[in-house]
């Protein structure tokens, strides 16, 4: 058996996730990081750090624990930079 893993948007199910077919969080279009681990805990370990690698490279951040998309990125980004200010 193999399992299946892909990266999704944190952001996904909130309002400002989309803008336009062109211009929407990526998750939409499942363009997150994805890969097939075999079925072993340290098989799925090695395929996250795989995928962690392959998130970042491809501009997604983990902010807070939680990953973000490179169209919700600059999103969260602003409003954990506005919540600073107050
Ligand atoms: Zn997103």
């Amino acid at each position: 058996m193999g399992i299946w893993m892909e990266f999704r948007c944190e952001n996904r199910d909130k309002p400002n996730a989309y803008t336009s077919y062109d211009n929407e969080c990526w998750s939409y279009q499942n363009h997150g990081a994805m890969e097939m681990a075999n079925d072993s805990s340290a098989s799925v370990l090695r395929i996250l750090k795989i995928m962690e690698k392959q998130s970042l490279k491809a501009g997604w951040a983990k902010i807070k624990g939680k990953w973000y998309c490179p169209h919700c990125k600059p999103l969260i980004t602003a409003k954990s930079e506005k919540m600073a200010e107050k």
